[in-house]
C-alpha cells in the first residue's frame, strides 16, 4: 500500500487576509451543548474543526465538557493523536482499503457501515473497537436496514473470537434542523430497532449515538448515551432555536484606494458602475480564499466602523469595496466576518447573501489566509 501525505502549502501571508479563532466562544458553546445533552458529548472536529483548526477546537471542547472526539477520516483521527490528544476518537467514513491498522494502533475507533468494511477491519486491524453504523434515513452512509441483522451477526461472531469489539451503534438524522419533520420520529424508531437488533444478536454496544447539533438542542428523545456535536461548537445552530457564539473572524487590509468618477464601471463584466464620484478600497481576498462570488449589491464589510458594500464581481484574489467619501487609507483593516459584536457581518449574514450554509462559509477559507488563535501569536497556515 502506498502512503500519501497531504500537506497544505505554506503560502499564507500574515500581512494579508487573517482568520482568527476565539477558543472562548468554542468553550461557551461546548458548555451550553453539554448542558443540554442527556448523556455524553462527542466533539466533531472533521474538516479541520469546521475550518477553525481541529486541534484547537478539540482541546477546547475537551476542556469544557466533551468526553470524546469524532472525525470523518482515519487521517484526521491520526492528526489528533499526533497533536497529543488522548481522548477516545471515532472515525466514521473511510474507503475499505483505508489504513485501519494505523488507526487501531493509535487507539482510534472505527465506524463500520457494512460487511465489506467489517471484513477489511478484521483482516487488517484485528482487535479494533468499532461502532456499527445504521442508516437511519439519509440513504447515504451506514447499513441499509435490510443488511443490519446480518451485519450484527457477523460482528458478533468476530467478537466471540476476539477479533473485534463492538463498542457502539450510530445513526444520523436527515431532517433534524426541522424538529417537526416526520423523518425525525422515523429515524429515532429505526435507531431504536437497530439497537434492539444488535442486542438480540448478542452485542452490548455501550455507546449509542444518533443526535448531532440540531437534535441535541431540540430533541432529547434522540440523545441516547452520547450526542455528536460539530456545527454547534463553532456557533452554528442548524435548528435556529438557540443563540450560540461565533468563533471565527476574518480580516483583510486595504491594499490601495482610488477615487473614481460617476459612471466608472468596476470589475470583470462591468456588473457595477459607480452612480456618483466615490472612493473604492481594494482588499486582497477573493474567491480562491473562500469568498463566495458576490451576488452584486448584497455583501458588505466593516471598515472604519461602518458597513460598506462590496461592488462589482469578487475575483479570484481581490474584492472592491465602495467607501463613499470616507478618507480610507491603505493598510487600514476591513472586517469581513466575525461574531457581529462590533457591527461586522456574521457567518449568518454571509449565508443569507450568498445562499449557502454557514457551514460552507466557515469551512471554505483557502491556504493563503493566515490562521491564528485569539490569545496566541499568528501562526502560518498548515
Ligand atoms: C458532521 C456530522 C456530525 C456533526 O453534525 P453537526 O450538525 O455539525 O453537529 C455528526 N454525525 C455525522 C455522521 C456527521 O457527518
Amino acid at each position: 500500500m502506498t502512503t500519501t501525505t497531504l500537506t497544505r502549502p505554506r503560502v499564507s501571508d500574515a500581512a494579508g487576509p487573517r482568520l482568527l479563532v476565539d477558543p472562548a466562544a468554542v468553550a461557551a458553546n461546548t458548555r451550553l451543548l453539554a448542558g443540554r445533552a442527556r448523556g455524553d458529548l462527542m466533539a466533531v472536529v472533521k474538516a479541520d474543526g469546521f475550518g477553525h483548526g481541529a486541534v484547537t477546537v478539540a482541546r477546547t471542547a475537551l476542556a469544557h465538557g466533551a468526553t470524546s472526539l469524532g472525525v470523518t477520516t482515519v487521517a484526521e483521527a491520526l492528526a489528533l493523536r499526533d497533536a497529543g490528544l488522548r481522548a477516545p476518537v471515532l472515525s466514521w467514513l473511510n474507503p475499505v482499503d483505508a489504513d485501519f491498522a494505523s488507526a487501531v494502533a493509535a487507539g482510534v475507533e472505527l465506524a463500520v457501515p457494512d460487511a465489506a468494511h467489517l471484513r477489511a477491519v478484521l483482516d487488517t486491524a484485528p482487535g479494533a473497537r468499532v461502532h456499527l453504523h445504521l442508516d437511519t434515513g439519509l440513504a447515504r452512509d451506514g447499513a441499509e436496514p435490510a443488511a443490519w441483522p446480518s451485519l450484527c451477526r457477523l460482528a458478533r461472531s468476530a467478537e466471540r473470537t476476539g477479533r473485534v469489539r463492538v463498542v457502539g451503534v450510530m445513526g444520523h438524522l436527515a431532517c433534524a434542523d426541522r424538529p417537526r419533520h416526520p423523518a425525525n420520529a422515523e429515524g429515532r424508531s429505526r435507531f431504536a430497532w437497530g439497537v434492539r437488533t444488535a442486542r438480540a444478536a448478542g452485542l452490548r454496544p455501550s455507546v449509542r449515538h444518533l443526535a448531532a447539533t440540531a437534535a441535541t438542542l431540540t430533541d432529547p428523545r434522540s440523545h441516547h448515551t452520547t450526542v455528536r456535536v460539530g456545527a454547534g461548537l463553532v456557533g452554528i445552530d442548524p435548528s435556529g432555536t438557540t443563540r450560540l457564539a461565533w468563533a471565527m473572524s476574518l480580516t483583510a487590509p486595504v491594499v490601495s484606494v482610488r477615487r473614481v468618477r460617476a459612471g466608472t464601471p468596476v470589475g470583470y463584466g462591468h456588473t457595477w458602475t459607480a452612480p456618483r464620484a466615490t472612493t473604492l478600497a481594494l482588499l486582497p481576498v477573493g474567491y480562491a480564499d473562500g469568498l463566495p462570488r458576490a451576488v452584486p449589491g448584497r455583501a458588505e464589510v466593516l471598515l472604519r466602523g461602518r458597513r460598506r458594500p462590496v461592488v462589482g464581481r469578487v475575483s479570484m484574489d481581490q474584492t472592491v469595496v465602495d467607501v463613499g467619501d470616507e478618507p480610507v487609507r491603505p493598510g487600514e483593516v476591513a472586517v469581513l466576518l466575525g461574531p457581529g459584536t462590533g457591527g461586522e457581518p456574521t457567518p449568518e449574514d454571509w449565508a443569507d447573501w450568498f445562499d449557502v450554509l454557514p457551514h460552507e462559509v466557515l469551512t471554505g477559507f483557502g491556504p493563503r489566509v493566515a490562521r491564528g488563535t485569539v490569545g496566541t501569536s499568528l501562526r502560518d497556515a498548515g
